[in-house]
């Protein structure tokens, strides 16, 4: 039935089957079959699929003739989202960022920060980090370390400059201080920096996350430089690092934060870029895009923020099921030989040996659980489950993971004796 869909396919090799429904944290193939996501479409499901109360507001919004397209003209639907996000995450926060809606892809989003760190500093050379993973067009693929992702054979790479990112390889010294002196040695060789973009959390590059004090650093260099700061929050953003930002509680004041997968709450397409206004150096239309504000993502967008993030209850659950999956993690970590990383409800376990990590990814979805790999060697075991997982089912995924760790590196010791 899928001869001829391209080889460039991915997640379905992983997961085979063919999923039919899907409700909260489970999904359901068509033999009946149901497993655990704790891939969360990449951490597009922050709230699981088909939340009900988000289904009826759009359902309610279809219903009632609401506009389903709209370029970026006026609606019903952009006012309440943009009052929604300025009353219940901007204004409680001290932010005064503007909202632009670009094309509904993280890496749209990516594109637009870049070209107005550029138009605002009228400089060129853009910062990224080792590990980084921004999206793959082609400035943002530029950003992106993987060179799986940039195309071996002929990697985009123009205008950035990659430097290494908090522990890198455990090298054993601070890149912060590094950094801080290749910028600041006229013969260090690096061009005035238009931006640092960066990822509190790795999502793709293996679950590294940064500290505050070093995420600070990076801040006073960028501002020493006369660079702007944009953290790329497509992944750990929407409430995934245990907060609604990643960088909440970190005391920096990232120039451009980008919004993207969790965004709409509900798998719809939609990313922003926010900015601070006086980096809002864009004229009408100079950065366009068919599909810019996404009428029926705005609306389950707003819902979301309103039903999970306008009092503190999410937030408090939110921390203490990520307080669960770290005691969890650590032990399982502890017995069998691994690390556990990340942070909030993206968190993993690296394995020594790559091939352990994959051999452990097939065991989990064979006993019902969906987990993804990510790391350089695809080493670490990954988990994003929906922010709205129960306890219980943590729990459960939690103990299929600790079998399947078992399983993995018992029988390779099997081999071995
Ligand atoms: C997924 C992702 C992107 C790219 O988003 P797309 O919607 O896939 O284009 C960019 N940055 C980070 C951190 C991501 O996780």
């Amino acid at each position: 039935m899928y001869d001829f869909e391209s080889t460039v396919a991915t997640y379905c090799r992983a997961f085979p089957a063919d999923f039919a429904t899907a409700r909260g944290s489970l999904l359901t193939d068509a033999s009946g079959q149901t497993y655990l996501d704790f891939l969360a479409g990449c951490g597009s499901l922050n709230y699981g699929h088909n939340e009900p109360r988000l289904s009826a507001a759009l359902v309610d919004y279809i219903q009632s003739g609401g506009l389903a397209m709209s370029l970026d003209l006026h609606t019903a639907a952009k006012e309440r989202f943009c009052e929604t996000f300025r009353d219940v995450i901007l204004e409680p926060r001290g932010m005064t960022h503007r909202m632009m809606f670009c094309g509904p892809t993280g890496t749209n989003a990516v594109e637009s920060a870049i070209k107005i760190a550029r138009k605002a500093t009228g400089r060129r050379n853009v910062i990224a980090f080792t590990n980084g993973f921004h999206g793959c067009t082609a400035g943002a693929l530029a950003l992106t370390g993987s060179s799986h992702h940039r195309g071996q054979g002929n990697p985009i790479t123009s205008d950035v400059t990659r430097l290494p990112y908090e522990g890198y390889q455990s090298l054993g010294f601070d890149t912060a201080d590094y950094i801080e002196a290749l910028l600041d040695d006229p013969s260090g060789g690096i061009d005035a920096p238009a931006a640092f973009v960066v990822e509190v959390i790795q999502g793709e590059g293996g679950l590294n996350a940064a500290s505050g004090r070093w995420l600070r650093r990076i801040e006073a260099i960028a501002r020493k430089h006369g660079a702007l700061l944009i953290v790329d929050d497509i992944q750990a953003g929407c409430g995934r690092s245990g907060s609604f930002f990643s960088f909440e509680d970190m005391s920096v004041s990232p120039d451009i934060v980008l919004l993207a997968k969790s965004l709409s709450g509900y798998g719809l397409p939609m990313a922003m870029v926010l900015l601070k206004p006086e980096f809002d150096a864009l004229s009408p239309g100079e950065h366009n895009g068919t599909f810019r504000g996404n009428c029926h993502a705005f609306v389950t967008g707003a819902a979301a923020l309103d039903l999970f993030w306008r009092d503190g209850s999410f937030s408090e659950e939110l921390a203490e099921k990520s307080a669960q999956l770290t005691g969890t993690l650590n032990r399982i970590a502890a017995s069998y030989g691994l690390t556990r990383k990340g942070r909030g409800f993206m968190q993993g376990l690296a394995f020594p040996d790559p091939a352990d990590a994959l051999t452990a990814r097939a065991r989990c979805y064979d006993a019902g659980l969906i987990v993804e790999c990510c790391g350089p060697e695809d080493e670490v075991l990954k988990l994003l489950p929906p922010l709205t997982a129960t306890a219980q089912e943590l729990t459960i995924a939690c103990t299929i993971i600790e079998e399947a760790v078992r399983t993995t590196l018992t029988s390779q010791f099997d081999e071995v004796a």
